[in-house]
């Protein structure tokens, strides 16, 4: 033997020594020239007991045979083959085995090696892997909790039966879905967040991140339902390392249920059915959080306490009690419901939501209101008259023979936000002192500060007077002249008076705003309107045929849809002359809707050709010149405040330019306010060519105006 035959040799003893499998090199004759140490460790044969030997023993019955064929096709025909068969050791147990046969030469003649593999081991894991898998799709199919394996790519890879209950899909049409399909389109992004950092992290290090274990979601159904879920994540591996998240899914439907009906029943009262004390606070610092954060709203408090309710108590019983407050509480939300003011929190939490986080009962007969989104402290004063108003109504109630009717009151205390604090308690504090000043008097409400019982109660006044007045026909027209470039009257504006028997005269300055923001102004605006188209008529048929009348209109008077019809219906009905009609509006009925104000001014002319539209108080609004060469405005009318404050620093310069753009855009310009002779003849200087102001005249009756018509000499003009 060469030394590299030697080594060689040395080389295969050893791998022959040291592999796990048994090995049995065979002659031409299938009989045994070697054994390796696992073979005898395997099969319990010393290497003497084989050699040369057949050793077809260490194979169990039929795998004896099948064993015999493979050696004899190997030694013949040089093949080689695998099987698996059943081995038999010496101590007659059976061994499960893989069995190589390899044909090679050796010393000229052909010969097998024979490698044998123990495949007990194997087998037996692999047995124990199908009894888990098995034990698993039972523990699975078990639960009655969906359970999902998602992959990184967010496909599901296994589903349980359960899927079904919940989400309406079978699990075999699952496999072929995302994740996502599991939940409502809109929150797909915002999820796809959520779920991606349970593939990123996992088990282990999820509880240092703070990461919770289970997640509360919103998933939809195959049939389009959404429905609370609660998520609880694991993590795995697949074979191929491929990251795997394990989801057990519960529907949580019931408990949201039942966990919205204690938190209802936590935060309301059992016999009106609305919010408590608790519930106002937690809905009082939401509001105030948003005040502080945006400044962009002020909001009340209003403390509400009934007045006489405890003598029905103690008389009428219990029953009639609870029986009046509920009546109560119907009419404050009834009230509330109507109002602008309210801020429903609820409502964007949940739509449906059909309790008034506006009205809250404090216990026995005290209610507190919160109001928000108003645009002055005086809306509050509304808000808590008209509260007043309801409650005092009669009521009838039901169980007491005969029916009888009983009259209760309220007493309302108001603090503002952020006026009154910015802290709950303090403004439910104020808001009960107020109350306590109200109730003093009975049936009434109070501010905190008493500059605002004074501005409210104007406020009440003023609305309430309007009203009165115009029932008792209170109001009356008074004419201002208006004088040409020669100084003769030319026409008159009609102004609204109002006087009142205790107060006096009313500027309309003060009632005319009042007006417009109850609408009373509509009403009073077509009186107005119809009371001096007919005094236009009278004077134009009793000698002053040329003298036209001016009408203001109000920005919500003209902004009506119908404006156009209702003066034309008017002015035919009076009968005038439309050439000896002016329409005062202002710029701010243009601005709201620029296009439907020139429609409006445009058809108005169109029915009445003649009519003219001047813009009233000229330069004291913000719009831009642009519309002026656009809108068929015939006459500008400076703004009274220029002429009279003439000589304050760049004043004479607006009034220039005024008068300027007025000519140049062949319109009439009159100056309102002319009060001295030097006014008039700075305008006159500037080319200005028409004038109003106490220096002709006041604003008079239609009787005073007739008789000025009558004797008038103009003042000196040096024209
Ligand atoms: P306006 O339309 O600009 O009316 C002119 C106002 O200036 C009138 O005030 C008039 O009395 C006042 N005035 C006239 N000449 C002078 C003067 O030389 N010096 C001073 N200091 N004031 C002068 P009045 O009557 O108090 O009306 C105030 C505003 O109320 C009116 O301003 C108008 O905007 C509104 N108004 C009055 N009557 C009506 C009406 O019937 N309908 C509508 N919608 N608004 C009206
Ligand atoms: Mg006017
Ligand atoms: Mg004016």
């Amino acid at each position: 033997m060469t030394i590299v035959e030697r080594e060689t040799s040395e080389i295969h003893a050893l791998l022959a020594e040291t592999t796990s499998e048994a090995a049995v090199h065979l002659d031409a004759q299938g009989k045994v020239l070697y054994v390796n140490p696992t073979f005898v460790r395997l099969f319990g044969y010393k290497g003497r007991e084989v050699l040369n030997r057949e050793v077809d023993k260490i194979f169990a019955d039929r795998s004896r045979e099948r064993f015999r064929q493979k050696i004899v096709s190997c030694l013949e025909n040089g093949e080689r083959s695998d099987s698996n068969l059943r081995g038999l050791t010496k101590k007659g147990e059976q061994l499960p085995v893989r069995v190589t046969v390899i044909p090679h030469r050796w010393r000229g003649d052909q010969a097998a090696m024979v490698l044998i593999r123990d495949l007990s081991e194997q087998l037996k894991i692999t047995d124990e892997l199908e009894a888990l898998k098995s034990s698993y799709s039972a523990l699975s199919e078990t639960v009655s909790d969906p359970i999902l394996q998602i992959n990184e790519s967010f496909h599901i890879i296994f589903a349980n039966s359960a899927v079904e209950r919940v989400f309406g899909y079978s699990a075999e049409e699952l496999l072929k879905k995302e994740f996502s399909s599991l939940f409502p389109p809109s929150v797909h992004n915002r999820y796809d967040e959520v779920f991606k950092k349970y593939f990123v992290i996992d088990d282990i290090h999820r509880q240092a991140s703070q990461l919770g274990n289970a997640i509360e979601v919103l998933g939809q159904n195959k049939s389009g339902d959404i429905v609370p879920l609660e998520i609880s994540f694991g993590n795995s591996k697949s074979v191929r390392g491929e990251r795997l998240v394990t989801c057990i899914i519960r529907d949580i439907s019931q408990r949201k249920k039942t966990e919205r009906k204690l938190k209802y029943l936590a935060y309301h009262d059992k016999l009106t059915d609305l919010g408590n004390r608790d519930l106002f606070y937690i809905t009082l610092e939401q509001f105030l959080s948003h005040v502080k954060r945006y400044q962009d709203t002020i909001g009340a408090v209003l403390f509400l306490d009934l007045d006489g309710f405890k003598k029905v108590n103690d008389t009428l019983g219990h029953n009639v009690g609870d029986s009046l407050l509920c009546s109560c509480a119907r009419r404050l939300s009834g009230c509330l419901r109507e109002s602008d003011h309210v801020y429903r929190f609820s409502a964007e939490l949940d739509p449906n939501s059909t309790s008034h986080e506006d009205l809250f009962r404090f216990g026995g007969d005290e209610f507190v209101i919160l109001l928000t989104h108003l645009q002055k402290p005086t809306d509050a004063a509304v808000v808590a008259q008209k509260i007043i108003d309801t409650i005092r109504r009669p009521y009838q109630v039901k169980g007491i023979d005969p029916v009888i009717k009983i009259n209760i009151g309220v007493s309302v205390g108001i603090a503002l936000i952020p006026q009154n604090g910015l802290d709950a308690m303090q403004l439910i504090k104020h808001a009960d002192m107020a109350m306590y000043k109200a109730k003093e008097r009975g049936n009434r409400y109070m501010f905190f500060t008493s500059e605002l019982n004074k501005q409210a109660s104007e406020r009440i006044f003023l609305e309430n007077g309007i009203r009165k007045a115009l029932d008792q026909k209170v109001f009356d027209l008074h004419y201002q002249p208006i004088v040409g470039i020669h100084g003769y009257i030319e026409g008159a504006e009609a102004l609204l008076r109002w006087h009142d028997r205790k107060r006096g005269f009313i500027s309309p300055l003060d009632f005319i705003p009042v007006a417009e923001e109850t609408g009373l102004i509509l009403p009073l605006g077509d009186w107005v309107f119809e009371t001096a188209c007919r005094q236009l008529r009278t004077w134009n048929s009793e000698g002053f045929e040329d003298l036209y009348v001016s009408i203001n209109l109000s920005v919500k008077q003209f902004s009506q849809e119908h404006i156009v019809d209702k003066l034309s219906g008017i002015i035919e009905r009076t009968a005038i002359d439309p050439k000896n009609l002016k329409i005062e509006i202002t710029e701010s009925s243009i601005i709201p809707d620029p296009r439907e104000a020139r429609m409006k001014m445009e058809e108005l002319k169109k029915r009445h050709p003649g009519i003219r539209i001047a813009i009233d108080d000229f330069g004291t609004g913000y719009s831009s010149l642009s519309y002026l060469s656009e809108f068929p405005v015939d006459i500008l009318k400076i703004d009274q405040s220029f002429v009279i404050n003439m000589y304050k620093k760049g004043t004479t310069k607006i009034i220039n330019t005024i008068i300027t753009l007025g000519n140049s855009l062949l319109m009439d310009v009159i100056a309102e306010g002319v009060e001295t002779k030097s006014q008039l003849e700075y305008l006159l200087s500037k080319n200005c060519k028409s004038f109003q102001g106490f220096y002709f005249g006041k604003p008079l009756t239609a009787t005073a105006l007739t008789q000025m018509l009558k004797t008038y000499k103009p003042p000196l003009f040096q024209v």
